[in-house]
């Protein structure tokens, strides 16, 4: 008995230092993320940092009581909408060629697709209920960056942006021109938590001719970074919350 008293006293000393350092590996990964959208990173320091965050969270998940189980289908990313509100025709706003996560902010190519809220006069409050859009996580996974700092005179492209790893799954995805967001980098999201409001922020969105829209994007990992993948078939198929 006491022998197991002192095994669980272990785990739980254990994994709670283990949270902390986590803290520190989602926060040097965090500010990596800044440094490729500023560009000038080296692809084997992507591939390195990737490796790091991702085996934080195999740790963190071995030490989970609930194992994060694959879901069957995604949520749609935002709350009362559905793909119908996708931009182009049949998903045509996606368009992958050219573009390379390690470009930073001056990557080329729409690897995303951008669905739009009603918002007539851009004041980021839906015109049929009159309040914000919730931004939710599509599936359960952690939160690797994000960042809630954005200025007007900004030529960051993303505005506040979220990206989230599914462990289940081994996809990214990411959630760019919000509001506000409600996570951070390490945070754990379950599918159709609220992490953001739909907003205006980056360089593109924040114009007037751009009406507002979550600009979303899924990732797989291919030699150790991300590449886009066209998610439009797993968007249509998506829950409605
Ligand atoms: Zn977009």
């Amino acid at each position: 008995m006491q022998k197991l008293i002192l095994f669980f006293s272990f785990v739980l000393i254990g994994s709670g230092a283990l949270a902390q350092r986590d803290t520190a590996a989602f926060t040097k990964f965090n500010s990596f993320n800044n440094s490729v959208l500023n560009g000038g990173i080296k692809k084997a320091e992507a591939q390195k940092q990737f490796d790091m965050v991702l085996k934080r969270i195999n740790l963190l998940e071995m030490l989970r009581a609930e194992r994060i189980q694959p879901k069957l289908q995604w949520v749609f990313p935002l709350k009362g909408y559905k793909s119908g509100a996708i931009g182009g025709t049949h998903g045509n706003g996606y368009f992958d060629k050219g573009y390379r996560y390690l470009d930073g902010n001056k990557h080329g190519a729409h690897p995303a697709h951008d669905i739009f809220i009603n918002d007539r006069n851009q004041d980021c409050i839906d015109d049929h209920t009159q309040k914000p859009v919730d931004v939710i996580a599509v599936d359960d996974g952690w939160v690797i960056a994000c960042t809630n700092q954005w200025e007007p005179n900004s030529n960051m492209r993303g505005g506040k942006f979220i990206w989230i790893y599914h462990p289940a799954t081994h996809i990214f995805t990411y959630y760019a021109h919000n509001n506000q967001i409600f996570v951070k980098p390490g945070g754990y999201v379950t599918q159709g938590q609220k992490i953001a409001e739909v907003g205006r922020t980056g360089y593109n969105a924040y114009k007037k001719r751009s009406p507002t829209h979550l600009h979303f994007s899924a990732f797989k990992l291919a030699d150790g970074i991300p590449v886009p993948y066209n998610p439009y078939e797993q968007l249509k198929k998506a829950k409605t919350l």
